[in-house]
């Protein structure tokens, strides 16, 4: 098939599957509810004949590094979210991100990925923007500020991954 896999990744709570709900569904919940592994599937409209987004929301937990693994191989772009109010989510996502170059190789044209700092509606934060913005140059990575709650930057995000649906580089 012509789908494009993408891979939501990162620690419990920072909000992906907010930003997902928000993407797929339009709206925000605020009670908390663990994922172990969802999937979506959004056509991707009439350009794309029978292609299709499909994103894998994953769990943060280490109980389930065997599904993280297994999802990041199947993965075509990845997006890599932490909390603004949680520096400590941002650094938990170096290993994911070092697994992912491990798994895909080192090309960033072939293998997208996008630094998520979400919750940027909250305050006090943890991480600025420009720190954010830092950790996605060192990673040669695109970056993005969002709020799944307050609608921000969601669409633009999810634009990103259709971009580069687009490329037959990114979906090699
Ligand atoms: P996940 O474990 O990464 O999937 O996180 P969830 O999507 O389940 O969100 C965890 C909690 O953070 C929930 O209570 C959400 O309502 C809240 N949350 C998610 N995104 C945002 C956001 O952009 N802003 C704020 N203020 N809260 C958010
Ligand atoms: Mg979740």
């Amino acid at each position: 098939s012509r789908d494009f896999r993408v891979v939501v990744l990162g620690s419990a709570g920072v909000g992906k599957s907010a930003l997902v709900q928000r993407w797929v569904r339009g709206n925000f919940r605020e009670a908390y509810l663990p994922t172990i592994e969802d999937t979506y599937r959004q056509a991707l409209g009439c350009s794309h004949k029978a292609g299709a987004l499909h994103i894998t929301d994953t769990t943060g937990g280490r109980r389930y590094r065997g599904l993280q693994r297994l999802a990041i191989a199947r993965g075509h772009a990845f997006i890599l979210v932490y909390s603004v109010t949680k520096k400590q989510t941002l650094e938990e996502l170096k290993p994911l991100y070092e697994l992912i170059r491990q798994l895909k190789g080192n090309n960033p044209q072939k293998c997208p990925i996008i630094l998520v700092g979400n919750k940027c509606d909250e305050s006090p934060r943890e991480v600025s923007e420009k720190e954010g913005a830092a950790y996605a140059s060192e990673w040669n990575c695109a970056f993005l500020e969002t709020s799944a709650k307050m609608n921000i930057n969601v669409q633009e995000l999810f634009q990103m991954l259709i971009n580069f649906e687009k490329k037959p580089a990114a979906a090699a």
